[in-house]
Parts: structure tokens; C-alpha cells; sequence
């Protein structure tokens, strides 16, 4: 399988490089694959294999890997001005546009909008929004941010701090401060003969006890994604979001959506929120904000949220935060071609999420069948976002031994046939382009369902 040749591209990857959140075994006995370039939704490595990356990337490439319109909005962007910050009142004319068409397509009325760029950078930014809100407003008690447990905000100390991951534990965090709720999942989570709209009340009561025992004015705000992504692709129970924000409303707690995988499209819907009926006060969106072509972060704030921080700043003199090339204009460009591309249609194309919806029924369609396998415990999904959990006993719903690697092994077996997809705990997470056809799908899960017959074969 391997390339152990000294010079080979496995062995030069493995040699300089330290690699984020990879299975250290699989990447030693495999090597990293290594690609040079993409097509549609086919990505090739260096061996000239190609595979179907039913990841879109890391959920952003969300337009494929050669999309005309985007990269042709980078390249005139590079010739026009190729970079420049939006500090000491300076912003490219690209940074003022894409803020304004923000605003238009956001599920605000108005909005403001603070550039970074990653997602994480994006979350830590708004923690200090909301510390600094607190301090200014006379209530410098309110700083824990509530999440939820298997929810996934970023790595930095403050976004990893969000993340309700264990593996948190190795670096000493969460910081202090930071509260995880239940996750709301009602397969894995919920006790027996406990229905799903009990089990949803549940967590709102909790949410209502974590409240009371913190205190209201301890708290500066709740973070969640509307579907969790990083968690294994996790919609919320029947419900959730009607039962916990009136709750966050009612003790004058912000909520914010963090979008960054919802956002523009994945679930059918331009935003995540808008699919679960709720109006945030602010989103957070990276990733899809401009399909994976730039490193690009936003902080989408609404009108009271963003009016009252704006009336702090305007008070204190300045807002002393920032990010060097944050609101770069060749990202602003290829963003605002995204919203073109995904939301509203470019070149005399349909949008994007409307492919999206017409996908949905046979993406559903196809994780339903593959669930009928005796070692899946359950198939979930939103639009394209969907998952598999495989299980050793399915009316147990127990788990197959962690040294197993289960995920790992499917996800290593569909490499080997031509697809990525990805091994999250012990499920396995499609979120395809939104460009797949109908054809692709079927590609897909024809792949996968090989890949799950030859390793539940191996391991059950
Ligand atoms: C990926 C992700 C982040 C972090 O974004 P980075 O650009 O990797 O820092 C934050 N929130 C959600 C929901 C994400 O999926």
C-alpha cells in the first residue's frame, strides 16, 4: 500500500511534517495521501488515483475543486489589489462589499460584520465581544459561555475551550469559565423509554438548572451549531431549539449560531438557524463563506447585539482587537462570488442549495438503506450532512471495541476504493460537495456499502 521508498512523497510528508487530528497508526502504515488537484468533486494524488471526496475537503470545498467562477474571481482580484488589512480605518473596497451583502443575506434585518480568518479565530473574537460588552455595561460577572458536550467550535485556547471534546483534557482545558450541556442526541443520549420530546424537555430543564446554579449574570452567552458538525454530524432532538431559546431569551442571555459548517447551504437552507426556526444575535461563519478557496473567517452580528456593541466601542474609543490579513480582498472577492455561487446563482446557474434539495431525498435514501446492515446503529442527516454509527449490537446500540478502529478501517477500505469519507468516533461522516449528480451518489454509497460489508466481515 505504502510507498516506503526514501524519496517517495509519503515518506517527505511523514519526514517534515506534523500532522493535526490524524490517526498516527493509519498514517504510518499507509502514508498521507498526497494530492496535486481536483476535479469537480474528485480530488487525484500523486500517484494519479482519483477519489470521490464525499467531504467536500473539510466540509468547505462545497463548489468542487475547479470551479471557474471562483478561481477566475481570485486571479482578477490578484491582478486588481492582492492584499491589504482592515485596521487604522483602512478596508478594501471588496472587505465594504461583502459586509454589505452579508447583511443582505443574512437573517438579519441589519448586520454587522468583523473579518477573521478561521473559524476558531472566529469564536475567540466573539467571547471577547461579549466580555467586553459585559465589562463596559456594568456586569463584568458575565463570562462563562455555555456549549454543549461533542460540539466542535475550533482549537484555539478560548474556541477549544467551546468544544466539548475529551481530548481537551490533554492540554488542561476548558478554561475556566466555559459549561457544556447535554448533547442533544437523542439515539445515544436519551434514557430508556424516555420519548424524544421528554427527552428535549429534559435538556431544557438542565439548561434551566445550569442557569439558576451559575447564575444569570455569570453568564455571557450560549454557542451552539444548529446541527453539530465535528461531533459526528449530530442534528438536535425534535424540538430543541424552540425549548432552549426561550429559556436563553427569557434570562437575557445572547445566543449565537456558530454557522461555520451550516452556513450557506448544507442543510437545504442558506443557514442553519433559518432550518430550525430561530433568529441568533450572532453567527459565526468560516469554512463555506467562501467555499474553501481562502482562509476566511466572519463574525455576523444583529442589530441589538451588534448596535450594543458598537455603542461600547464608540464609547471606549476604539474596539482594540484585530487580524492581519482579515478582510483580505482577494478573499472578500472570492466570498462574495461564493453567495453568488451557492445562494444566489451565478453564469445563469441554478443556486447551489437548491441542489442541495434536490439531493437531499437520495442522500436519505441511501444512508437508509446502508443502516439496514446489522452493525449500524443509526443513520442521521440534514441536507448533505449525514452520518452512520456502526455498532457491535444494534438493539444494545453497543459500541465495537475502541482498538477496533472501526471508522478508521471503513474510511481506510473506502480510500482504497476511490472515496474519502470520515471516520468521527464510530461513525462515519458524509458531507458531500453540492455538486454531486445523482450518479455520484450512487458512486458513493455503492463505495461505501463495499467498504462496510468487507470490514463488519473482519471485525463482527
Ligand atoms: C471547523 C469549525 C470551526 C473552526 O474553524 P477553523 O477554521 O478550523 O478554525 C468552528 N466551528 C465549527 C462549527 C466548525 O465546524
Amino acid at each position: 500500500m505504502r510507498d516506503h521508498t526514501p524519496n517517495s512523497w509519503e515518506a517527505r510528508a511523514d519526514a517534515h511534517g506534523f500532522h493535526g487530528f490524524t490517526d498516527l497508526t493509519s498514517l504510518r502504515e499507509r502514508g498521507a495521501v498526497v494530492l496535486t488537484h481536483g476535479e469537480g468533486p474528485y480530488v487525484f494524488d500523486v500517484h494519479g488515483n482519483s477519489y470521490l471526496d464525499a467531504n467536500s475537503g473539510l466540509w468547505n470545498m462545497v463548489a468542487g475543486f475547479d470551479h471557474p467562477g471562483l478561481a477566475a474571481a481570485a486571479r482578477a482580484q490578484y491582478d486588481r489589489f492582492p492584499g491589504y488589512h482592515s485596521i487604522f480605518g483602512r478596508i478594501s473596497d471588496q472587505a465594504v462589499m461583502l459586509s454589505e451583502k452579508l447583511s443582505e443575506v443574512s437573517p438579519f434585518e441589519q448586520a454587522k460584520v468583523f473579518y477573521t480568518n478561521s473559524g476558531s479565530e472566529a469564536n475567540d473574537t466573539l467571547v471577547k465581544m461579549l466580555w467586553l460588552l459585559g465589562a463596559h455595561e456594568g456586569r463584568p460577572g458575565r463570562r462563562k459561555i455555555i456549549t454543549r458536550k461533542n460540539a466542535y467550535h475550533g482549537v484555539t485556547a478560548v474556541a477549544a475551550s467551546m468544544t466539548g471534546k475529551p481530548y481537551n483534557d490533554l492540554f488542561g482545558l476548558p478554561l475556566p469559565g466555559f459549561i457544556h450541556l447535554t448533547c442533544p442526541h437523542y439515539w445515544r443520549e436519551g434514557l430508556p423509554g424516555e420519548s424524544e420530546a421528554e427527552f428535549t424537555s429534559r435538556l431544557g430543564s438542565e439548561l434551566e438548572e445550569v442557569i439558576a446554579r451559575e447564575g444569570a449574570d455569570t453568564i455571557a452567552g450560549f454557542v451552539a451549531e444548529p446541527v453539530m458538525g465535528a461531533g459526528g454530524a449530530i442534528p438536535p432532538s425534535e424540538g430543541y431549539f424552540d425549548t432552549v431559546i426561550p429559556i436563553l431569551r427569557a434570562h437575557g442571555i445572547p445566543v449565537v449560531s456558530d454557522e461555520v459548517i451550516c452556513g450557506f447551504g448544507r442543510t437545504g437552507h442558506d443557514w442553519g438557524c433559518v432550518r430550525y426556526g430561530f433568529v441568533p444575535d450572532a453567527i459565526i461563519s468560516s469554512k463555506n463563506l467562501t467555499a474553501g478557496y481562502f482562509p476566511m473567517g466572519a463574525i455576523i452580528l444583529g442589530p441589538e447585539l451588534g448596535g450594543r456593541l458598537s455603542r461600547a466601542v464608540d464609547e471606549i474609543g476604539e474596539f482594540p482587537h484585530a487580524f492581519t490579513a482579515a478582510g483580505h480582498p482577494v478573499g472578500a472577492a472570492i466570498a462574495l462570488k461564493a453567495i453568488e455561487v451557492i445562494m444566489e446563482g451565478a453564469d445563469g446557474e441554478a443556486p447551489l442549495v437548491d441542489n442541495v434539495r434536490s439531493l437531499t431525498p437520495a442522500f436519505e435514501a441511501g444512508l437508509a438503506r446502508l443502516a439496514e446492515h446489522p452493525n449500524i446503529g443509526e443513520w442521521r442527516g440534514v441536507g448533505l450532512m449525514g452520518a452512520l454509527e456502526a455498532v457491535r449490537d444494534k438493539a444494545a446500540k453497543t459500541p465495537f471495541d475502541s482498538h477496533l478502529s472501526v471508522s478508521e478501517r471503513i474510511a481506510n477500505t473506502c480510500a482504497d476504493l476511490g472515496l474519502i469519507c470520515r471516520p468521527l468516533g464510530q461513525s462515519v461522516v458524509l458531507c458531500p460537495p453540492f455538486i454531486l449528480t445523482e450518479a455520484q451518489i450512487g458512486e458513493m454509497f455503492s463505495k461505501l456499502a463495499s467498504a462496510l460489508d468487507k470490514v463488519f466481515d473482519e471485525v463482527a
